[in-house]
């Protein structure tokens, strides 16, 4: 577990793939750990292009969050239609998506 140089949080680094690409998020910020990890690089960086990077690593982290939200209604959305037309299929579950 590592400290974040953006935000000074702890890291928890996971990955998220899908249409949007693949990022590594940091878990702690709306950075990604491959900002996080060459820091030193964008330390670096004059101030515009360390604001075009953010920005740029932002953007990205988005369409992929964008898409996993996405998913996330379209599953909950085909899960209510079976659980209206196949009722028998969900009995007894008890897990709650949402
Ligand atoms: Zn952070």
């Amino acid at each position: 577990m590592s400290t974040c140089p953006f935000c000074g949080g702890a890291v928890q680094e996971y990955e998220l793939t899908n249409m949007g690409g693949t990022i590594r998020a940091s878990g702690c910020c709306d950075v990604s750990m491959d900002l996080i990890e060459n820091y030193d690089v964008f330390e670096a960086l004059p101030p515009p292009l360390q604001q075009a990077a953010l920005e740029g690593d932002k953007a990205q982290q988005a369409a992929v969050f964008a898409k996993a939200r996405e998913h996330a209604v379209a599953f909950q959305a085909s899960r209510d239609r079976w659980m209206r037309t196949h009722a028998h299929l969900f009995k007894g579950e008890q897990t709650q998506w949402l």
